[in-house]
């Protein structure tokens, strides 16, 4: 089993580190022919608007979703998440579309550009995560099949569609690895 880590923009290292710890094998993905050999994909944080005309540029986001319409995993972290929602909130920028969500970009104010705090978790019932957030966005739309993992002040921070799955903030910054792990027993499941 080998995870792909979108490599484009953003802090895709961080999210390596991560799985190195864990001992999962991983290969960053920067074209198509990438995606051929890898099991799942993350998508790191970052710019969003970068990160979907990069993906836009190679075809990755066609190859994206024709792997995600066979069932591949997807995890997405802040811009990751942004990139697989269907509406982003005033904004026409390239996205996978893929969770039937919508988006607002930066919804903690421009003064708060990051904090932390701990958060339950509904796969994990007997300690929160350590949750980051950099400029995040929060969740203002979930469709019927979008389960909601994680709020926050009653905004929601974590969903999960299938085997998508998408937080606002960062656990590869922390040295928890549970919401990774996870996202890699989604691999082995059948939905
Ligand atoms: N604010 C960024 C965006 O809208 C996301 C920030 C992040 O990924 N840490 O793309």
């Amino acid at each position: 089993m080998t995870v792909g880590i979108l490599a484009l923009q953003g802090d895709f290292e961080k999210h390596a580190a991560m799985l190195e710890r864990i001992g999962t094998p991983y290969r960053e993905v920067r074209k198509v022919a990438d995606l051929a050999s890898v099991d799942a994909l993350i998508i790191p944080g970052g710019e969003s608007t970068t990160i979907g005309r990069l993906m836009a540029r190679y075809g990755l986001d066609v190859a994206i979703r024709e792997r995600a319409q066979q069932g591949m995993p997807i995890y997405g972290t802040c811009a990751g998440m942004i990139l697989l929602a269907k509406e982003i909130a005033g904004s026409s920028q390239e996205r996978l579309g893929l969770m039937d969500i919508a988006v607002i970009r930066n919804a903690f104010g421009s003064q708060i550009e990051s904090f932390e705090a701990d958060l339950p978790f509904k796969p994990f019932a007997d300690r929160p995560v350590r949750a980051v957030f950099i400029r995040a966005p929060i969740v203002s739309r979930v469709g019927v099949e979008v389960e909601i993992l994680s709020e926050f002040n009653g905004k929601v921070v974590a969903v999960q569609q299938g085997k998508l799955l998408a937080t606002a903030f960062h656990p590869e910054l922390t040295d928890d690895e549970r919401v990774h792990r996870y996202f890699l027993s989604l691999i082995e499941q059948r939905v």
